[in-house]
């Protein structure tokens, strides 16, 4: 899966490279994908350390585009955020994957929560809050099978926004997680403001954390750090055994990563999570 990623990338290579002035063109190709359903999710799934069950799964913008297959969300976030497009198509994530989660429940599969990326951009309270309300209540899914994960770098965008965001929503029984931990700067004083329930260990961290003694130490920090806070620790981008092991060895409450699956389409995250129906 990793060759896989590293050749998508090469043959993504022009979307990302676009000069400024081809920007518009994104823009508009953005919109258009938008309004031809071009957007679809593939869902990642999560395992806990000690069960080997599945405890969640994570929703991951792709993009099919007519010109250029499956691109990932590396190639056109950063665009769409900058022109605002992330409102709409972020607003569009929401309802799909609380309308994916409701399907996968339907079809007998053991409930989980199902995580959902927020940009900055997205936190304007009234109209993040009616998002993720129209989407719970279209799909008819209980707020707790709903996670929103936040990056430090997009609360302390808006700190007194996301605030109001989390308040609100929290009360109403949504869950949040602290999204790509450890690579920002007031890591731990947000975290006293924002109690959210899980905290993502940063995959940058995890790529090496069975060989690079600094790796180690910050990965082993932010899991005492998050029990002592409540929250459960869950690492990103676990993909090998050695990996696992250390994870496990300091207590590590969950991993996600291509050890355990790559994202994955709807239909083939259900099979995932009903073997035996297969
Ligand atoms: P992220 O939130 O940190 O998501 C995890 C990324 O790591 C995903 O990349 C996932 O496919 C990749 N990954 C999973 N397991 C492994 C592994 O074992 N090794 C490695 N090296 N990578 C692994 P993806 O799907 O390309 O998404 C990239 C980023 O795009 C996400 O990073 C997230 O920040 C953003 N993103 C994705 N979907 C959305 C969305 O709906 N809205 C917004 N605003 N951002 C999104
Ligand atoms: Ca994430
Ligand atoms: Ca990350
Ligand atoms: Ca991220």
């Amino acid at each position: 899966a990793k060759a896989e990623g590293r050749n998508q990338c090469k043959f993504y290579a022009p979307v990302m490279n676009e000069s400024v002035q081809h920007r518009y063109s994104i823009e508009s190709r953005l919109r258009n994908a938008l309004e031809h359903g071009e957007f679809l999710l593939h869902y990642q799934p999560q395992m806990d350390l000690r069960s080997g069950a599945v405890i969640g799964i994570e929703a991951l913008l792709r993009w099919n585009s007519s010109e250029e297959g499956l691109v990932a969300p590396d190639r056109f976030i950063s665009i769409a955020e900058e022109t605002g497009l992330i409102i709409p198509i972020g607003a569009w994530v929401i309802a799909q994957a609380c309308k994916d989660n409701k399907s996968l429940q339907q079809a007998g599969v053991p409930k989980l929560p199902v995580s959902v990326n927020l940009s900055a951009r997205q936190l304007t309270p009234s109209s993040l809050i009616a998002a993720v309300e129209a989407a719970l209540h279209a799909a008819r899914l209980l707020p707790t099978f709903l996670k929103l994960e936040l990056t430090e770098t997009a609360i302390m965008s808006r700190p007194e926004e996301a605030h109001g965001i989390f308040l609100r929503l929290n009360e109403f029984g949504v869950k949040f997680a602290a999204d790509d931990f450890g690579t920002g700067y007031s890591s731990l004083s947000y975290l006293q403001r924002f109690p959210m329930g899980q905290v993502k260990i940063d995959k940058s961290f995890i790529q090496d954390v069975a060989h690079n003694s600094n790796d180690a130490a910050i990965a082993q920090a932010i899991i005492s750090l998050g029990h002592s806070l409540g929250m459960t620790v869950i690492a990103e981008g676990v993909s090998s055994p050695e990996q696992v092991e250390f994870l496990r060895a300091r207590s590590c409450d969950a991993i996600q990563g291509y050890y355990y699956s790559k994202p994955l389409p709807l239909a083939e995250l259900q099979a995932f999570l009903m073997p035996d129906c297969q």
